[in-house]
């Protein structure tokens, strides 16, 4: 193991919040001038999840731009359509990476699955000044095509980043970032590298683990649904014990360091480019050249 694995500097209790036409989601965090947890701006995670309740609400056509809006579903689908002439549904392991650059419009409509359970969350990562107004993008990746590396009693699933030699199909990404869905058995140990000064979380959203171990001991034991805000260092370690496995979703990436002007779906590095994407919306030419 590293000798400099990374301790425990916070854990968040997500609050429940309501977003787009009455969206019931837990949020760990949302876009602040603060910037805490650079390049990341905002981890959502749906929480439809009582199937009974009729049909959800979902977030009807709203613009986005200086940013990238990453979708993961565990269960129900989100239908998405966008102003590129993207439509597809996001099943169940799917990613959607979507780059809005200077501008998208989209629709993001949650649909129950079988068990009438909608989880998935909802990631925002930020985009350097220089890449801002760069042409909107968009990668989906099916389940089947997303690696997934089983080991000794650990499952990881690699959307973004590197883990055991295998890297993710999601690319290209400014801020370098590792995205995985982890999964732990009772009474085994999980560890990967993460560099020096990339910010990292955990999501944990099943299960219970200890959490901020370093050489080998302290730590503290973290259970779902709680998010973990690590110290700087060079990798994370995590271990069960003999009763409960554990799930969560790692998020690392490196630092932008520039100051951010968020509001609403845009986040930008000046109020006069807030101002100008409201002109851009009002004059049609949000989106193009
Ligand atoms: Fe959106």
């Amino acid at each position: 193991m590293a000798n400099n694995s990374r301790k425990i500097k916070e854990i968040i209790d997500p609050q429940y919040a309501i977003e787009g036409a009455g969206v019931l989601l837990r949020r760990s965090f949302g876009p602040s001038r603060e910037n805490l947890f650079d390049p990341f701006l905002l981890f959502d995670h749906f929480a439809f999840d009582k199937p009974t309740e009729g049909p959800p609400t979902g977030f009807p056509n709203h613009p986005h731009r200086g940013i990238e809006t990453v979708t993961y579903m565990i269960e129900g689908n989100v239908r998405h359509r966008d102003s590129l002439g993207n439509s597809d549904v996001i099943g169940p392991g799917d990613i959607q990476w979507m780059t809005s650059g200077r501008g998208i419009m989209h629709e993001e409509m949650p649909k129950r699955g079988p068990s009438g359970i909608i989880d998935g969350f909802q990631l925002w990562v930020n985009l350097p000044a220089a890449q801002k107004m760069t042409d909107p993008r968009y990668q989906g990746v099916l389940s089947e095509n997303i690696p997934t590396v089983e080991d000794d009693g650990v499952k990881v699933k690699i959307i973004a980043g590197e883990y055991s030699g295998v890297q993710g199909p999601v690319t290209e990404i400014a801020a370098k970032p590792l995205y995985m869905d982890i999964s732990v058995s009772p009474e085994k140990e999980f560890s990967v590298p993460i560099p020096q000064g990339h910010n990292a979380v955990a999501y944990v959203f099943e299960g219970e683990g200890k959490f901020g171990i370093v050489d080998g001991d302290g730590g503290q034991n973290v259970p779902a649904i709680n998010m973990v805000i690590y110290e700087d260092g060079d990798s994370i370690f995590v271990q069960t014990g003999k009763d409960h496995s554990v799930r969560f979703m790692l998020i690392a990436g490196a630092q932008i360091k520039e100051d951010i002007v968020p509001y609403g779906p845009f986040v930008m590095n000046t109020e006069a480019e807030i101002r100008q994407t409201f002109l851009d919306l009002q004059s049609g030419t949000f989106g193009q050249l």
